[in-house]
């Protein structure tokens, strides 16, 4: 992992975000809504079947996910051209659930 492993107390959790994979394509818009499990390799290959020219240049380490890339604004041998993460982003929604974990578990 990136980030490594850092457990802080002996509450921590971890999530697996694999479920968080959706994807809608605006091909008129020329951009997508993803989950933050999606990693870029299947994105780029749903993104390619819709036959436009839309694409996803980064290309760091196969199998890295959104959440992932955007947690270390991950950058590639593409980066030159295209920007890192932060410049093929327009826009986020955050879920903080630290502090209100119980709330995010239960309801
Ligand atoms: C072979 C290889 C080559 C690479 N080349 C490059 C390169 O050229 N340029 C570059 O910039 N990077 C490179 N990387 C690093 C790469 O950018 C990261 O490993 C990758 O982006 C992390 O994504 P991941 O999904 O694997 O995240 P993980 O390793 O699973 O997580 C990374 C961090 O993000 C956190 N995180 C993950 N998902 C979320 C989420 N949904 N919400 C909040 N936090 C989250 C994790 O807790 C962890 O701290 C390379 C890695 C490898 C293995």
């Amino acid at each position: 992992m990136e980030g490594q492993l850092t457990i802080e107390e002996e509450s921590t959790i971890m999530m697996d975000m694999n479920m968080m994979n959706s994807i809608v394509i605006n091909e008129e818009d020329q951009d997508c809504v993803v989950g933050a499990g999606l990693d870029y390799l299947s994105l780029n290959k749903l993104l390619s079947e819709t036959g436009g020219t839309l694409n996803f240049p980064l290309d760091p380490g196969p199998g890295a996910t959104i959440g992932g890339m955007a947690s270390c604004s991950c950058s590639g041998s593409t980066a030159v051209k295209y920007g890192t993460f932060k410049e093929n982003v327009l826009r986020f929604v955050l879920k903080e659930v630290r502090k209100n974990l119980s709330n995010f578990l239960f309801f």
